[in-house]
């Protein structure tokens, strides 16, 4: 009884779906997993994936889907996140495609959620402008580096940025960037909120010089990190009171090279678990990682941070209320 029930909801938010989407002329996909969609090349099942290709679009789908109570979740290249193997019952918003185009007014640059953070690298340091090129060789979007904050040899996304757009009843609305605070591989956007795109404020310097420095970033991480692996960076963030790096102490316990299944400590980072093989399992990766989590409780008495998120199949969506009441408390924090 209960599972016809839980069925036919299912049915009926699938007819909402398909009705949301082609009243607003999106695209919306069945059948998607996440193994297809994350650098970990693991993750289960997805009900439903919706790619827009315009911010407003993307506004006018949260505010609809909101209103209808089906629970979403923003997705930019998946390249910070490992899904569970469950089948995941919520609505997947794909952000890649969302690129626009990039708008750059003397120091100022307008940038789409969906554009990759290389390539905007790359296109700054062109025009002459200096402050994000640390950032070079983080894979994903921008709507990624600004939800976790992304940061690399001495630049975070979160400086120099002016102001972000984000989905507000279904418009878009700029919020400026000192609302927001911009921590560690974290910052005050909640859960919920979807950001559009931003605005960056950069430092006008010698395009050659600018590429010296995104090559030698470049360098130093080829150096230090695995290429061509699957993995999501590094998965746990280094303890804010211990001199010595998460990577170091996972190193320093013998761990590199060791294995879970489909899942191993890579032998060239330590803080980097990859997967291996077609049918790799979330699973495996997440057993991996609370093994090393133990033995560092153990041996260091530190209480590891995921660096990676973590998404459950089983996590309660947030609901329309929720989402209105978010809405209402951050519109007091921009004033
Ligand atoms: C090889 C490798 C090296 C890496 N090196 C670094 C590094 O040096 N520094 C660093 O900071 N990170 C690093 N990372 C991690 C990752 O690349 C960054 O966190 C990146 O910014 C994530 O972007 P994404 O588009 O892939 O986000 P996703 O992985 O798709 O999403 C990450 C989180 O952001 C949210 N999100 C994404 N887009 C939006 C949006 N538009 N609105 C609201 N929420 C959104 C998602 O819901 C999710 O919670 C590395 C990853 C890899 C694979």
């Amino acid at each position: 009884m209960i599972v016809l029930e839980e069925e036919n909801k299912l049915a009926e938010r699938d007819r909402a779906v398909e009705e949301i989407a082609a009243r607003l002329g999106v695209r919306a996909e069945r059948g998607k997993r996440f193994a297809e969609l994350t650098s970990l090349r693991v993750g289960g099942a997805i009900d439903w994936v919706i790619a827009p290709d315009t911010e407003e679009q993307a506004a006018a789908i949260v505010y609809e889907l909101d209103k209808a109570g089906i629970g979403w979740r923003p997705l930019g290249s998946g390249s910070n996140v490992l899904a569970d193997d469950g089948d995941h019952h919520y609505v997947v918003l794909n952000l890649s495609d969302m690129k626009g185009e990039v708008r750059i007014e003397r120091d100022r640059v307008s940038v789409s959620a969906g554009y990759s953070l290389p390539r905007l690298c790359i296109d700054v340091a062109r025009s002459g402008l200096s402050g994000i090129e640390g950032l070079g060789g983080i894979p994903g979007t921008i709507g990624g580096a600004l939800w976790m904050n992304a940061g690399a040899y001495g630049h975070e996304i979160g400086t120099v940025t002016e102001s972000v757009r984000v989905a507000r009843e279904g418009k878009v609305l700029d919020i400026p960037g000192e609302s927001i605070q911009w921590n560690y591989r974290h910052t005050s956007f909640r859960e919920g909120e979807l950001l559009l795109g931003a605005t960056l404020r950069l430092t006008p310097d010698d395009p050659e010089r600018i590429k010296a420095r995104m090559d030698d970033a470049k360098s130093r991480r080829l150096a230090t990190q695995p290429h061509g692996a699957r993995s999501a960076g590094c998965f746990f963030k280094n303890p804010p009171a211990s001199t010595i790096g998460t990577g170091k102490m996972i190193d320093d316990m013998g761990m590199k090279g060791q294995r879970r299944g489909s899942a191993v400590v890579s032998p060239v980072h330590a803080n980097f678990i990859v997967t291996e093989g077609e049918n790799a399992r979330a699973e495996d990766a997440l057993a991996l990682a609370e093994e090393i989590r133990e033995r560092v409780r153990r041996d260091h008495g530190i209480e590891l941070e995921y660096e990676v998120e973590l998404w459950r199949a089983n996590e309660p969506q947030i609901n329309a209320d929720e989402q209105t009441q978010m809405n209402a408390d951050q519109s007091g924090k921009e004033e």
